[in-house]
């Protein structure tokens, strides 16, 4: 068996490049949430020494300088085109983990050819328009060794990263799981390169350090200690967002709640599972100390397990009531969804009605057309209309994919 490591190519700036070709050779940058930081970068823009993960705002002057091109994240249009990759890949190959938005491992057999990964790349590109980087080795370490090697390569796909010289050009602090401060400690044992490592005792590794490790060593050795995981259901979900301005009435913050609580709400119907309990959270911006500080969250037990958005915001509703304090400058709320469990194995209260059909039939039509008309075609008046609060992204790209309105115009 041969393990591979596809990852898309500069994901976010790929996907904005992929809708707006003019895009293409410039340097272009992808902001994080309220356009704070720096999350992705064009190779342009990596060649003009914009680090990764810097605030955007000691940078600004730089970029208009340059003129690099500036994205607020669309977070709707990058979903929507990761799943539209990752379908492809599965297509190509059922047994695959996806590991993040933009990467998944695959299990090849060890016939696969470089042709036939090299095809998978062309068709990928054609019909996303997102290029992508295929690295395979005989283990999930040495494939995602692989992968950085292809990166560099015009063909995008590079097999066996095991050759020993490569390894030996290869730093240990890039090697999946190693780290920065894993890496300080090899550094001190000598062990610079992957290669090195590859050399060291399994033994003494898990001696030194743990057995997270000790299995690196292996996998660099060629023995796989890693396997494809299945995506399991989620056992706790999370929504939480700053908001685009300080928010201090409770009717804003109620229907912030309400909208977060609608979104965890989907992904726990999409998952066939229903919760028992709702915790909700909020905060006061903690970099503006000069402010009055407030955090605080509560937990409310639900009486039968739902997965129904209306119950799920009337007990996030009572959540928020019992932690709002009034004249705080809040910045931040969220909502999780606990005791998380299938929706067919439910154990009912037997004083409470059980998750009746109408109920679930509801939401299922909500989901649906949402699904075929576009997000929040139908959404729960308590999420809000006008939703101030909302985070801030003055440069966002349309949601091509997702959105009648925001379809692309061709001219012809
Ligand atoms: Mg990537």
């Amino acid at each position: 068996m041969l393990f591979a490591l596809m990852d898309c190519n500069n994901f976010y700036v790929s996907c904005e490049r992929a809708f707006n070709p003019t895009l293409e050779k410039k340097p272009v940058i992808v902001l994080s949430n309220n356009d704070g930081c720096i999350i992705s970068r064009s190779s342009e823009a990596k060649q003009l020494s914009i680090p990764m993960g810097a605030p955007f705002y000691q940078w600004k002057a730089f970029c208009v300088k340059h003129q690099v091109q500036v994205f607020s994240s669309n977070y709707e249009l990058y979903g929507d085109m990761s799943q539209r990759v990752m379908s492809l890949l599965t297509e190509f190959n059922h047994n695959t983990e996806i590991y993040s938005i933009d990467e998944a491992f695959l299990l090849l057999s060890t016939k696969t050819s470089f042709d036939e990964l090299s095809k998978l790349r062309h068709t990928i590109k054609m019909c996303t328009g997102i290029p992508i980087s295929i690295g395979v080795g005989s283990t999930k370490t040495l494939a995602k060794i692989a992968n950085q090697m292809a990166k560099t390569l015009a063909s995008g796909v590079f097999f066996h990263a095991d050759q020993d010289d490569y390894l030996t050009r290869f730093s240990v602090d890039k090697i999946w799981g190693v780290g920065r401060r894993l890496a300080a400690k090899l550094n001190q044992l000598n062990i610079d390169t992957a290669q090195q490592l590859k050399d060291a005792d399994p033994e003494i590794i898990r001696l030194h350090f743990n057995v997270t490790l000790e299995k690196t060593v292996r996998e660099l050795k060629g023995t796989p200690c890693l396997t494809l995981e299945s995506t399991q259901p989620r056992k706790q979900i999370i929504s939480s967002r700053s908001f685009g301005k300080p928010v201090t009435a409770l009717s804003d913050l109620e229907e912030a709640v309400s909208h977060y609580m609608s979104i965890a709400a989907k992904k726990l119907r999409s998952q066939q599972s229903a919760a028992q309990a709702v915790y909700v959270f909020l905060q006061t911006n903690v970099f503006k100390d000069r402010l009055p500080q407030y955090g605080n969250g509560a937990t409310y037990p639900l009486s039968a397990p739902t997965s129904d958005t209306r119950d799920l915001i009337s007990a996030a509703k009572a959540c928020l009531r019992k932690i709002y304090r009034k004249t705080y400058q809040y910045n931040k709320a969220g909502v999780m969804l606990l005791d998380i469990a299938p929706a067919k194995t439910q154990q009912y209260d037997l004083l409470s009605p059980v998750l009746d059909d109408k109920s679930s039939r509801v939401m299922q039509t909500i989901d649906t057309i949402n699904h075929h008309l576009g997000k929040n075609t139908l959404f729960i008046a308590a999420e809000g209309i006008t939703r101030s609060w909302l985070i801030k992204s003055d440069k966002r790209s349309l949601r091509y994919t997702t959105r009648w309105g925001e379809l692309p115009i061709v001219f012809c």
